[in-house]
Order: structure tokens, then sequence, then C-alpha cells
């Protein structure tokens, strides 16, 4: 393994000076200072240990059986998505460190596939394995004042935003911020879970009320004219891959469809990869982080969150792309060379959400063009990501919005824009 432990950069304090943007373009170079000595790449056959048994962790095992490697998975659910495809269990918690030892013992080299995971339990296995990426990038994406900070040390765009730990300070940031705005707990939000949009002041403060633990954040609701996002992959060597931005569409807060490329044009595009990669930088990043962008009326991004991890927002790449966003993944963890993130076709991606979206999986596959993708999960609740469909086009070829319900066939479900601007 490498003889050099997983650099990673802690978020600088507020206040922090902070230095120029990089220009769009810039060359970023290798993490590692000069003469360092980077570890061979992780033989065949070697295990890739994966906290979480999810349908990410599941893809990411799929990609690493075809590179030979071996997965094994750290789960409580023994017939989960990731568990059915690996070649070995560990079941129980991943915040009890006798576990997380017994589990260290088995694996190489170690990777998660959802964030809501002990950062204290990820640190204790990066003291025995390899982490990538790193418990310090972890926990910044688990908090979102941590998060918010680390971007505008990076230099990054966000929405103007406050920590709101009292009711004075909600005045204060409804004051600076304007109404309507957007608040989120700190910790574990997704999905629109744990975030309200207030537009007046009494639902500001039920809001308030009703959102915990505090600390709350407070965000100015941005008028986006988009949801972009792009996945970066940075390798134990420095190099920086960016899928194409694509552009997403929600439906009740989860993700519905993925457009790739996004179709905002080819200078919106290349800046959304340029602050991803930006990112990836700034935390020295080793594996693979999902930025989430608002594309604003007036063409700024701005970046929502970041999620280290393969994203939803990148299953378009398991059809479209040589080497998918779960086979970048799996490279930059095993400590391989990561290949340019190419795509060969244009994509349209649909989740499959809940029993009525999984109730047409027999027209998915009796249909021509559909790619479909189930994750094994036995029950088809409500809100739940049971799979997704692919359906690709000639590159450069997407057909535009209104285009969209006859390029997904059986799955035209409505106007995609349906709900937007009321997601939050
Ligand atoms: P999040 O949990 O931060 O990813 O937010 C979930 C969704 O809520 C996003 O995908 C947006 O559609 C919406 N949203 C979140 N924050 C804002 C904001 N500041 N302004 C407008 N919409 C937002």
């Amino acid at each position: 393994m490498s003889a050099v432990p997983d650099a990673h950069a802690p978020a600088l304090p507020s206040g922090s000076v902070i230095g120029p943007a990089l220009p769009s373009g810039s060359v970023i170079g290798p993490a590692l200072p000069p003469g360092s000595v980077i570890g061979p790449a992780l033989p065949p056959g070697s295990v890739i240990g994966i906290l979480g048994g999810g349908q990410l962790g599941r893809m990411s095992a799929l990609a690493a059986a075809r590179l030979g490697y071996r997965c094994h998975v750290l789960t409580e659910e023994a017939d989960g998505p990731a568990a059915q495809v690996c070649a070995a269990i560990t079941l129980g918690s991943h915040a009890d460190p006798a576990v997380l030892r017994r589990f260290a013992d088995a694996v190489s080299v170690v990777t998660f596939e959802f964030e809501n995971i002990s950062a204290d339990g990820l640190e204790l296995l990066a003291s025995l394995r390899p982490v990538r990426p790193s418990a310090a990038i972890l926990r910044t994406s688990q908090d979102r004042i941590l998060e918010k900070r680390m971007l505008e040390a990076a230099g990054i765009p966000v929405a103007p935003w406050h920590a709101v730990p009292s009711r004075d300070a909600l005045d204060a940031a409804a004051d600076r911020l304007g109404l309507p705005m957007v608040l989120k707990t700190t910790r574990l939000g997704y999905d629109g879970r744990g975030q309200a949009v207030a537009h007046d002041p009494q639902a500001l403060h039920a809001a308030f009320d009703r959102l915990a633990p505090h600390p709350l954040v407070a965000e100015a609701l941005v008028p986006f004219a988009a949801e972009l996002s792009v996945i970066v992959a940075r390798g134990l060597d420095g190099t920086i891959r960016t899928f194409d931005a694509v552009q997403n569409h929600h439906r009740n807060h989860i993700l519905d469809l993925t457009l790739a490329p996004a179709p905002v044009g080819p200078e919106r595009r290349a800046a959304a990869q340029s602050l991803a990669a930006r990112i990836a930088a700034h935390l020295d990043l080793v594996g693979l982080l999902g930025v989430e962008m608002f594309l604003d009326a007036q063409g700024v991004l701005l970046v929502n969150e970041i999620a280290p991890r393969p994203h939803n927002s990148g299953h378009w790449t398991l059809d479209a792309c040589p080497v998918s966003q779960f086979e970048m993944h799996i490279r930059a963890v095993a400590g391989l060379t990561l290949p340019p993130a190419v795509r060969h076709s244009d994509a349209v991606m649909k989740n499959l959400v809940g029993p009525d979206d999984v109730a047409l999986w027999p027209q998915i596959m009796a249909t021509d063009g559909l790619l479909g993708h189930l994750y094994g999960k036995r029950e088809a609740r409500p809100g739940r990501k049971m799979g997704h469909v692919n359906r690709l086009f000639a590159r450069d070829a997407l057909p535009g919005r209104f285009g969209l319900a006859d390029a997904l066939g059986v799955l035209a479900a409505g106007d995609p824009d349906e709900g937007e601007g009321s997601e939050a």
C-alpha cells in the first residue's frame, strides 16, 4: 500500500484569508509534494472494504469485480443491495470499534457508500487501513456549516447563508437574507428532509421550532434556472477527472431525471466542472465526489452541497461512458490511474422510486433502448429508490426539454419540471 497516508485538508476557520480563485481551465498539479512515494496500486484479488450496504455499494462492488477485486461490505442488512453482490459481509454497526477492527483486518483499503456513518469510526479505520475519501472529507460533508466554510475557503461561490443557533440569529438572518428563505438542519438532511422554505416571519419561526437540532443553517432561496451536478474523481497521484455536468429534475424532493449532458451549453458545463475540480483539489480528495449546484437566471453557478461518494446523478455513466462513476471510484480507491471521463453517448436517467415505478419493470424490460438497473430491494416502499433506467442518444443529440416524454417512452411521467422551485 501507499507509504504516504492519505492527505486531507481541514476546513479553514471562518475569517481565514482566502486566496484568489483558480481560473477556469487551470492545470491542477499533483497533491503530493515532489519526491513523495506513491504506493503501488492494489493488486487484483485484493479486498476493498465498503461501509454501507445500499445500491451505491452494490454498483461499486460490481465495478470492482470487473477489475478483479473483491468487496467486503460492513452493513447491518444481511440481504441488502450490496451484500447480495459482495464476496464477504461483516454484519454489524459502523459505530462499534470492535466491529471496525475486525472489518479492517479483512480488507486492504476502506471506502464508504453513504454519509450517515460515524466520522470517529472512520478515523479509527484510518489508523488501520487507508480510507478513501478521508474521514476529514466525510466530516466536512456531514455538516452544512463546515461544508460551506470549506467551499468559501476554496473560493467556491455559495448562496448567501448564516448559521442560526437562536431566534435572535434567525431574525438577523431574515433581515440580511430576506424572505423567502430556506432553513436546513446542519446535519443529516437529504432528499428534502430536515428543511423548509419560509415565506413569512411566522412560518420562519415555526420552521425554526420544528427543525432540530440547532444550530440550523439559513440560506437565501435561489430562484435557480436549473439544478446541475458534476461527478469528480481524483486519484492518488492527484489526477482529476470530471464527468460532464448534468441537469437534475426532482419529484417530491427525490431525484427523478438526470439529463446528460446538461442542456446549458458547453461553457457553463465547463465552468461547473471546473468548480468541482477545484473542490476536489482543495480537499486533497482521493476517491469520488458528487457536487450539486444551482445555475441562477444570470448564469451564475452556486454550489449547494457535496457528497464524497458515487452520486445518484451519476448513474447515467453506467451506460453512457466506457468508465462509469463506479469504476472511477474503485480505481481511485485502489490507487489505479484514472482514465479520462469520456461520454460516448448522451443519456437520460430516470429513477425508479417506490412501488408504482417498479411496477413498470416488465414494460421497461420489454422496451427497446431502455437499460434497466434494479437494486435487489425486497420491499418497494413509497419514496424508496428501487432502481433506475438509462436511455442513450447519439452524442450531442439529447432531445430538448419538450422531447423528454418521447425520449423516455413508457417512463414518461408528466412534466419533468413539475414541482421545481418548491423542492426545499
Ligand atoms: P439539499 O438537501 O440541500 O440538497 O436540498 C434539496 C433540494 O432543495 C435542492 O435540490 C433544491 O431543489 C432545493 N434547495 C435547497 N436549497 C435551496 C436554496 N437555497 N434555494 C433554492 N432551492 C434550494
